[in-house]
């Protein structure tokens, strides 16, 4: 019989235990029974929900603030005689470098892409 030497797949990721759950819960029991002598037990309860709701949360948006946003690919289409024409004033725009984004507004109105002369782009922008 062949062996490997490997008792478990290498890719799969490691079996998560309930133990962080079970600690942070009886924390907060203990906090609520602590708080209880003090502040009876319903304000005690809401206390410690709110602590942890709030630090769930914040503990959330702040790893979100670490998450960068990949950078737009932007080219250069000023040959393409592109323009953002505002449908309400007239004000027109011409378009010189586009990333995929959604058009501008003005006059509380998105602006319409219109081509004029120059040589059509080889894709969509
Ligand atoms: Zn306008």
């Amino acid at each position: 019989m062949l062996s490997t030497g490997v008792d478990e797949p290498v890719d799969a990721p490691p079996a998560r235990s309930g133990r962080p759950r079970l600690v942070a819960a009886v924390l907060a029991l203990a906090a609520v029974v602590a708080l209880a002598q003090f502040y009876g037990y319903l304000r005690a309860v809401v206390g410690v929900a709110m602590f942890v709701g709030i630090l769930v949360f914040g503990s959330r948006f702040i790893q979100q603030l670490g998450v960068a946003h990949p950078q737009p690919e932007i080219s250069d289409v000023s040959d393409y005689g592109l323009k953002y024409v505002c449908t309400m004033c007239g004000l027109e725009l011409k378009v010189e470098k586009a990333a995929r984004d959604k058009a501008p507004t003005h006059c509380m109105e998105p602006m319409v892409l219109v081509r004029e002369d120059g040589k059509p782009p080889l894709r969509p922008v």
